[in-house]
C-alpha cells in the first residue's frame, strides 16, 4: 500500500505522516516513511542543489529543476519505494509526483502534461494507492511556516500567485480522480485530520 501526503507550504504534511505511521505501526503494520526531495543519499545531494539557496543566475531553469526533481524521484522509487512495497510494507511519502505537477508544472508554468510524462518515465508508472491532499490557502500556510520561524527566503521569493497556482493544481488533480484522493482542510485540528486519514486508509490495509 502506497500512501502519499501532498499540500502547499505549512499544510502540516510531516505531522500527519508521523501520526499515520505511528497508528499503522500500532496495528502491527510494517511502515516505511519517506519524503521528497532528498530521501536517499543521492537524493540529499539533489535536494541540496534544489533547495540549498541557489537563486538568481545560480538557480536552475524550470526545465532543469523539473529534471532534478525527476532524478531524485527515479532514484527514490527504485531504491526505497518499490523495494519496500515488494517487501509488503506500507509506504507513506511526504510528497511525490503531484508536487512536481503542481510546483514545476503549474507553479513554474511548464506544461503539466509534459511534467506528468517525465514523472511517469522516472517512476516506471508507479502511482500511489491514495493521495491525501492537505489543502490550505497560501496566506495561511505561509504564515504558519513563518510562525515556526523557518520561513526560508526561498519561499518569500515566490509570489502569492505562484502558491495559488500550486494550490489550484493540487485541487484539480484531486477533482480529476476522486477515488484516489482524500482532500482535507488543513486548518482542522491535527487529531481530526489524523482520524479522517485513518478512516480512509483502514479498509485499504493488507491483512
Ligand atoms: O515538503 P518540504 O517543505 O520539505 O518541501 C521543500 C520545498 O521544496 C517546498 O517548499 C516546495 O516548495 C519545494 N518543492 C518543489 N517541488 C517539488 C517538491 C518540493 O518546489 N516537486
Amino acid at each position: 500500500l502506497f500512501v502519499v501526503f501532498e499540500g502547499g507550504e505549512g499544510a502540516g504534511k510531516s505531522t500527519q505522516v508521523t501520526r499515520l505511521a505511528k497508528a499503522l505501526r500500532g496495528q502491527g503494520q510494517q511502515v516505511v516513511v519517506t519524503r521528497e526531495p532528498g530521501a536517499t543519499e543521492f537524493g540529499a545531494r539533489i535536494r541540496g542543489m534544489l533547495l540549498g539557496g541557489a537563486h538568481g543566475p545560480a538557480a536552475p531553469t524550470p526545465r532543469a529543476e523539473a529534471l532534478l526533481y525527476a532524478a531524485d524521484r527515479a532514484h527514490h522509487v527504485a531504491t526505497v519505494i518499490r523495494p519496500a512495497l515488494t517487501h509488503g510494507s506500507v509506504v507513506v511519502s511526504d510528497r511525490y509526483v503531484d508536487s512536481s505537477l503542481a510546483y514545476q508544472g503549474a507553479g513554474r508554468s511548464l506544461p503539466v502534461e509534459e511534467v506528468a510524462w517525465l514523472s511517469s518515465w522516472a517512476t516506471g508508472r508507479l502511482k500511489p494507492d491514495l493521495v491525501v491532499l492537505l489543502d490550505v490557502a497560501p496566506e495561511v500556510g505561509l504564515d504558519r511556516v513563518a510562525d515556526r520561524g523557518k520561513a526560508p527566503d526561498r519561499l518569500e521569493r515566490e509570489s502569492l500567485a505562484f502558491h495559488e497556482r500550486v494550490r489550484d493544481a493540487f485541487l484539480d488533480l484531486a477533482a480529476d480522480e476522486p477515488s484516489r484522493y482524500l482532500v482535507l482542510d488543513a486548518t482542522l485540528p491535527p487529531e481530526e485530520i489524523a482520524a479522517a486519514v485513518l478512516d480512509r486508509v483502514g479498509p485499504m490495509l493488507p491483512p
